[in-house]
């Protein structure tokens, strides 16, 4: 079996031995609900400023893409070793985590909007991403699932 967050997904795809990777290795239960928790704060912050208006799920969906290019432009022109210079320092961090956290958040202000449970959704897309990169044919390749051999 599988072993991910929020539990046990499924039987493993083959008995070839992998990694665990970080999404596998189990994890403590959290009282507060990970994701609910944070949709439900992120919410109380937009409807205490009367935002709700302003929130269809297209401009959600634009909101979401914009933050994603402002975590993008922390690395224009920058190399890895910039990156990782940026992380070392802390308000090179603090930047990357401010931009991290505002694509979360309207991430989950775009699944409250369109009824998505984003946990079991990404759950789901684990399996799915689980059968097209089968680990026999995948390990170590960064090739896409339609040009695996
Ligand atoms: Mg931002």
């Amino acid at each position: 079996m599988i072993r991910c967050i929020g539990g046990i997904i499924g039987p493993a795809p083959s008995n070839i031995e992998k990694p665990m990777t970080l999404a596998e290795k189990p994890r403590p239960a959290d009282p507060q609900g990970d994701l609910q928790h944070l949709t439900e704060a992120i919410l109380a912050f937009r409807d205490a400023r009367d935002w709700k208006q302003f929130h269809s799920l297209r401009h959600l969906i634009v909101s979401l893409n914009l933050e994603a290019a402002e975590l993008l432009e922390l690395t224009q022109w920058q190399s890895d070793a910039d990156m990782v210079a940026r992380v070392a320092d802390p308000a090179g961090r603090e930047a990357l985590a401010d931009e991290c956290a505002d694509v979360l958040l309207y991430l989950l202000l775009v699944a409250a909007e369109a009824g998505i449970d984003l946990k079991a959704a990404a759950l789901a897309k684990i399996r799915k991403n689980d059968a097209k990169y089968p680990v026999e044919k995948s390990r170590g390749s960064s090739r896409k699932y339609t040009e695996l051999e």
